[in-house]
Parts: structure tokens; sequence; C-alpha cells
């Protein structure tokens, strides 16, 4: 079987992944990415918001 449909939205899966930003912690310098625009970047190693984007 050799099936194309679902080409489309897999690839719009695949665009969400790829949109993460990478940040880097002003407090303890851990660098990690960021996914949801909605949401504010918080750093996962010490929870501080006191993150910039590098
Ligand atoms: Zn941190």
């Amino acid at each position: 079987m050799c099936t194309v449909g679902g080409g489309p939205s897999g690839d719009l899966d695949f665009d969400d992944r790829v949109k993460a930003r990478k940040f880097r912690c002003n407090d303890c310098e851990e660098e990690f990415s960021h996914i949801n625009p909605d949401k504010k970047p918080i750093c996962p190693n010490c929870d501080s918001d006191n993150v910039k984007e590098t």
C-alpha cells in the first residue's frame, strides 16, 4: 500500500515541532527550548522566568 493522503496534516504537525525556540536562564544559565508561544518560558531547572532567547 502506498497512500499519500494525510501528508499535509503530518507536515503541519512537524512544523509546530520545529518552531521551538531556545532560551537561556539568566539565573542558572540552563539552556532549554520553549515551544508554546502562549506560555511564558520558564526555566526547567530553577523555575525562573528571568530568561532570554538565544
Ligand atoms: Zn534557571
